[in-house]
């Protein structure tokens, strides 16, 4: 097989201990599949985006012995993120919306994953010279996708989560927009991410078809590391870094021991090689 993967962390913060587990995911369906690696810096929001969070992702990376073939940064696509809104807004496929977060929590819906399920109130709205987020359209149609680890998905974007934005009322590209146009125009093949974003699938696919690309990736979701109780990684335990680690003198080695600990990939967190991990990930593919 040929092909391209990505590996796209926000530079909101460190990296961590997840962000290590879906490193390890990414870069050993990457040998398995033998699919090139493509660094992906998702700065989609310049409210959130750190300058030294973005150096730290590639010294952070580079330091624990991974490798890619090419790199990018979503602020260097802004340009053309507003070229593709001016044509979907000639197709009339977007529309303002000036609903505040609480009028969206109060009106709307929830979807199981306890997203809002948006019911169109801005949809036909006479424009206003007022905060807005910018929506798209979404199809009212099923979506029939398949997850290579968790199986057959058949998910209608319209019912999910409704018409979602694709840009924020502070003038940010969202993460759904960026990601989808960064997707279709780097040619990526193969998406493999933590299941935290298995919600936001269907609606990337709807949307990539919207802007015109029919072969959507091929996707893997990959289990999240859980604590003893089997919670998610908490708030506290995403804010302790790799680079807190790396300061505080621990090896590559523990660390990959450690994080293929908490998934479950060894009985006890032992010092582990970047190839021995890989070679455990690759397994659960
Ligand atoms: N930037 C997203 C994150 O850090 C990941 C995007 C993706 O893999 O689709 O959670």
């Amino acid at each position: 097989m040929s092909g391209k993967i990505r590996f796209a962390p926000s530079p909101t913060g460190y990296l961590h201990e997840g962000h290590l587990l879906s490193a390890l995911y990414v870069w050993a369906a990457a040998k398995k599949w033998g699919l090139q690696i493509h660094l992906r810096i998702e700065d989609h929001d310049q409210g959130r985006a750190r300058p030294e969070h973005i150096a730290a992702i590639r010294e952070d990376l580079q330091w624990l012995g991974f490798k890619w073939q090419s790199e990018s940064i979503q602020s260097a696509h802004f340009d053309s993120y507003a070229k593709i809104l001016e044509a979907l807004q000639q197709k009339g496929l977007v529309y303002p919306c000036y609903c505040s977060r609480k009028e969206l929590e109060e009106q709307n819906p929830k979807n199981q994953y306890g997203e809002i399920i948006y019911q169109g109130k801005c949809d036909g709205e006479q424009p206003l010279d007022a905060p807005h987020s910018l929506r798209i359209k979404v199809p009212d149609k099923v979506i029939n996708w398949h997850d290579l680890r968790l199986g057959d998905f058949a998910e209608n974007p319209k019912l999910q989560c409704g018409d979602f934005p694709i840009q924020d009322r502070h003038g940010c590209w969202t993460y759904q927009f960026a990601v989808c146009v960064d997707d279709i125009q780097e040619s990526i093949t193969h998406v493999v991410r933590g299941e935290d974003l298995l919600s936001s699938t269907a609606r990337q696919i709807a949307l990539m078809e919207i802007l015109g690309r029919t072969d959507p990736p091929k996707y893997l979701h990959h289990p999240l590391i859980v604590d003893a109780s089997g919670k998610k990684l908490s708030k506290r335990e995403k804010s302790h870094s790799i680079r807190e680690d790396r300061d505080a003198g621990i090896l590559p080695q523990e660390l990959l021991g450690r994080v293929l600990f908490k998934s479950g990939l060894i009985p006890n967190p032992a010092p582990a090689s970047l190839e021995y991990a890989l070679e455990l990930t690759s397994r659960q593919l």
